[in-house]
């Protein structure tokens, strides 16, 4: 296998343990501590997953992009302190799993 069917399959592994682990968990402090984290190994990995492709040129627009999509789903994300559901603010301002607001002391 080569280094873009690894990166793939890291991506691929690294992108269902995070999925399961902030949808289905329900520690909330815990996803807030290792939601930045994941989001920044999985966000470099999928980075870095054109590069043996592309050309050089083409890195410098497609590493902003995935920074910029990187960011705002981290900007975007929040975790429900009432039942640790993960959120994405620009839907609602109220937990879809239990109505709890999500925009006042919840991080
Ligand atoms: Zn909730």
């Amino acid at each position: 296998m080569n280094l873009t069917g690894w990166l793939a399959l890291a991506f691929f592994l690294v992108g269902v343990v995070g999925q399961y682990y902030f949808r289905l968990g329900r520690h909330v402090e815990g996803k807030r501590r290792y939601f930045l984290p994941w989001l920044i190994v999985t966000g470099a990995i999928f980075m870095l997953l054109p590069a043996t492709d592309l050309p050089w040129w083409a890195m410098l627009l497609w590493g902003p992009l995935v920074g910029w999509i990187t960011w705002s789903w981290y900007r975007y994300t929040k975790f429900c302190s009432a039942c640790g559901a993960m959120c994405n603010t620009y839907d609602s301002i109220v937990c879809p799993r239990c109505g709890m607001s999500i925009i006042n002391g919840n991080a």
